[in-house]
């Protein structure tokens, strides 16, 4: 017996005591930054400009048509009129119909540029919601300390942030190092192969090299991240792929009353049950663990000795993170049945039925692997699996040491200070994939404040910024702008 009980306290004592010497190494990520010098803004302005925005209802068509582009024209048109600083010093050009590509020439053309991105075009509201608005969605209410309506959250609020903050520092007489490129599409919201994909392409012809790429996606999380004593502000480092797979099943069809065992619909919902039953498997993909990394000494003692120790912990955070589809998402490919079609009439055997599987990518897996799977999980040779055009393969992984990342950092503690800074993965697809071939850092972040019930804003009733988020935006990118000649 003391041959087994000594050698296995023995053990136990090692353990512990390379998880605590690990959660003593697991410091602070947290860069420390001196408070920015004091900007005067005019918020009440600058409120009643991205209140104008809203109220150009430039909802994109997946079919380019005039009536659209009329609207486009007319927002440009508002946009030169705003910010006529920028339209005097910047070269514009207008590309892939509707899309705005803004230059400003730096002093120092050995540094590589640095491209920020947003989009101008929004999503219409539900016309079966339409009433529920607090403020109609295209009315650019100002009221109760908000700007109300489509577009305030995603993304006119960056575009005319953007704007806003080179605007400032135009007229403040600031002079860039480094080129800063602002590329506006207009069509994310269907797809982004007119605006963002034309404005990459347009790029790529001319050799251009970019420091890093920022796009809209992570946002300030208050109150969202248990266990965190501050707001946390999530870079994206990467962010999923995306595939849709058609199943399809073809029957004989024939007269109900004398069936076959299993008909069109029968074998086809136990395709999406085998589907079900056997999800991806869960894991810490690599820009989780940076995640990890970065929050993990902020926290109190218990999550931090977790954090700190993986190699220990990991099964139990998985468990953790599958209870929540939210967070579920975060450690494993995704799978959603969202479209199932057969049957015609109550005593008709149908002659076919097609379902389709839309799958969400972690990086780490591929969309050819996410066919295989559905092969060797549904087994059967009835099923048809095709998957549709649109694939996207994960992104790459842009690295959380670089300068790029740095700067970010810093830009927000200087906009922000007090809060917690961390990369992570998007699990949402956003049009800076189409900038991919042009540089390594690609970074996904727009410093608005989100508290639990603001997530269903996106796309949905009641979208609005507070008037000091508005502003805090607007700073951040001042700050950015500045700190890129670094
Ligand atoms: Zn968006």
């Amino acid at each position: 017996m003391k041959k087994i009980i000594v050698p296995l306290i023995g053990l136990l004592v090692i353990m512990v005591g390379v998880a605590l010497v690990r959660t003593a190494r697991f410091t602070s990520r947290q860069i420390q930054v001196p408070a920015a010098k004091a900007i005067t803004l005019d918020r009440h302005k600058m409120a009643e400009r991205l209140s104008h925005a809203i109220q150009h209802k430039t909802i994109s068509d997946p079919v380019p048509n005039s009536t659209a582009a009329a609207v486009f024209k007319r927002f440009h048109t508002f946009l030169a009129n705003s910010f006529p600083l920028v339209h005097g010093h910047l070269a514009k050009e207008i590309v892939g119909e509707d899309s705005l590509l803004f230059t400003w020439k730096g002093r120092d053309n050995t540094l590589k540029p640095i491209l920020l991105m947003g989009h101008m075009d929004v999503v219409p509201a539900d016309p079966q919601t339409e009433n529920d608005w607090t403020y109609p969605p295209f009315s650019g209410r100002i009221a109760d300390g908000y700007i109300w309506g489509r577009g305030t959250m995603d993304d006119k609020v960056t575009v005319l942030g953007i704007l806003e903050a080179a605007e400032y520092l135009l007229a403040n007489g600031f002079k860039p190092r480094r080129t800063l490129y602002f590329a506006f599409g207009h069509d994310e919201e269907v797809g982004g192969s007119n605006g963002a994909a034309k404005i990459a392409a347009l790029l790529q012809r001319r050799n251009i090299d970019l420091d890093c790429v920022l796009d809209e996606g992570g946002n300030i999380l208050d109150g969202i991240i248990p266990d965190t004593t501050a707001p946390v502000a999530l870079i994206g480092i990467a962010e999923k792929g995306y595939v849709s797979l058609e199943l399809t099943v073809e029957s004989p069809g024939g007269h109900a009353s004398t069936p076959p065992d299993h008909t069109a619909i029968g074998i086809l919902s136990s395709a999406i049950a085998n589907l079900e039953r056997s999800p991806f498997p869960a894991r810490l993909s690599a820009p989780l663990r940076q995640m990890f990394a970065f929050i993990g000494p902020e926290m109190p003692w218990p999550n931090k000795f977790a954090l700190a120790n993986l190699w220990l912990f990991e099964p139990w955070i998985r468990r953790q993170f599958a209870q929540s589809p939210l967070t579920n998402a975060a450690i494993r490919t995704t799978q959603a049945a969202t479209v199932f079609h057969a049957g015609v009439k109550e005593n008709v055997l149908p002659a076919s039925a097609a379902a389709i599987v839309n799958v969400r990518i972690l990086p780490g897996d591929t969309v050819n692997g996410v066919i295989e799977h559905a092969h060797r999980v549904i087994d059967n040779d009835q099923v048809k699996i095709s998957p549709l055009e649109i694939r996207v393969e994960p992104s790459k992984i842009s690295d959380p040491q670089s300068a790029a990342f740095q700067r970010l950092h810093r830009a927000i503690k200087e906009a922000a200070p007090g809060i917690i800074v961390a990369p992570a993965s998007l699990v949402a697809a956003t049009d800076s994939r189409h900038y991919a071939p042009l540089s390594q850092n690609i970074f996904r972040f727009l410093p608005i404040t989100l508290r639990p019930e603001d997530a269903r804003r996106f796309h949905g009733l009641n979208e609005r910024i507070s008037i000091s988020d508005y502003e805090r935006c607007v700073r951040f990118f001042v700050q950015l702008m500045r700190d890129s000649d670094s």
